[in-house]
């Protein structure tokens, strides 16, 4: 029987948790779903991620209403991809930052992304009639960006890493707590998603760069919270050893076919029942095979080539 395209048939429901990390820090893990958080200024809030619509986003919202009811002044967006932030409106922040090729790519490709992601994880599009349309960063960066809390909290600062999971992950890392919020550039327990990435750069000088920060908590894209210097290490190693692999078995192959039969065994042992790896390794796969042979910038997914790869690989 043919696989059921990406994670169309996945409509079952993830437990929420909101999680307080440390005085004023918190984040909201649901079993494999896009995580976000949020961080306490003396009279404002920093809120990490808005996810995939406005509804979504007023349902993690009330959550975080129960500890803090100052206003969201910053909406941090790790970087472009729908499911982290098109519930943008639902915040009413003062100031959206993201990193300036996030901008770019949102310009680019941001309508296109929309209508895959929608049709890949449509249970994630709580109210899809609520998104008012494309979320515009008003404030971008090329390197570090740094909100001062006040109140002797201390500075949250946003950090380019390199080129990873797409062209313009940023981290959001608070010293004072030795907290960091690493978007998609780290998964804890959850498949990878590479269908954007550049896996080179993000297996080695990326990844070196965010565990440099010698985070204690850490907070990625999906999957549970990393704790202590040893579950956060083991979340980037987890990270780095599915990139190396991918690497390691489309190098080895003769065709895209091949690659993704060779990936495909060598990680389903590992990573096989984790979180969205069926739905994501077609599309890692594709993208992976391009970068090896010498297409630089990742193609931009649409829904037909979505469907297109699915069938030739995954069905
Ligand atoms: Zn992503």
């Amino acid at each position: 029987m043919a696989k059921p395209f990406a994670s169309s048939a996945d409509l079952g429901e993830k437990r929420q948790s909101l999680e307080v990390l440390a005085d004023g820090v918190y984040a909201l893990t649901a079993e494999g779903d896009p995580n976000v958080g949020a961080i306490e200024g003396e009279d404002f809030l920093v809120c990490f991620e808005a996810l995939a619509t406005p509804v979504a986003a007023r349902a993690w919202l009330a959550r975080l209403r129960e500890h803090t009811g100052k206003p969201v002044r910053y909406l941090v967006l790790s970087h472009y991809h729908a499911v982290r932030v098109l519930g943008a409106s639902a915040f009413g922040a003062d100031v959206i930052v993201a990193h300036e090729k996030t901008r770019e790519l949102i310009a680019e490709r941001g309508e296109q992304d929309w209508a895959s992601e929608y049709a890949r994880m449509p249970r994630l599009f709580k109210e899809p009639g609520s998104i008012p349309g494309l979320t515009w960063p008003t404030a971008t960066f090329s390197d570090r960006f740094t909100i001062d809390l006040g109140g002797g909290r201390g500075d949250l600062v946003l950090q380019y890493c390199g080129r990873g999971h797409t062209e313009g992950d940023l981290v959001a890392w608070l010293p004072e707590r030795r907290v960091l919020f690493a978007g998609d550039l780290v998964e804890s327990q959850a498949a990878l998603y590479t269908g954007d990435a550049f896996h080179r750069d993000w297996a080695s000088a990326t990844l070196d760069r965010v565990a440099s920060f010698g985070a204690e908590t850490l907070v990625g894209g999906r999957g549970a919270v990393a704790r202590g210097k040893d579950g956060v290490a083991a979340a980037i190693g987890q990270t780095r050893d599915f990139l190396t692999v991918m690497l390691r078995e489309a190098g080895a192959a003769d065709s895209l076919k091949e690659a993704f039969a060779r990936t495909h065994r060598a990680l389903a042992p590992r990573y096989g029942s984790w979180p969205i790896f069926e739905h994501c390794l077609p599309f890692n796969v594709s993208r992976l095979w391009d970068e090896l042979h010498g297409i630089e910038r990742p193609r931009v997914w649409t829904a037909e080539r979505d469907r297109q790869v699915w069938n030739e690989l995954q069905s």
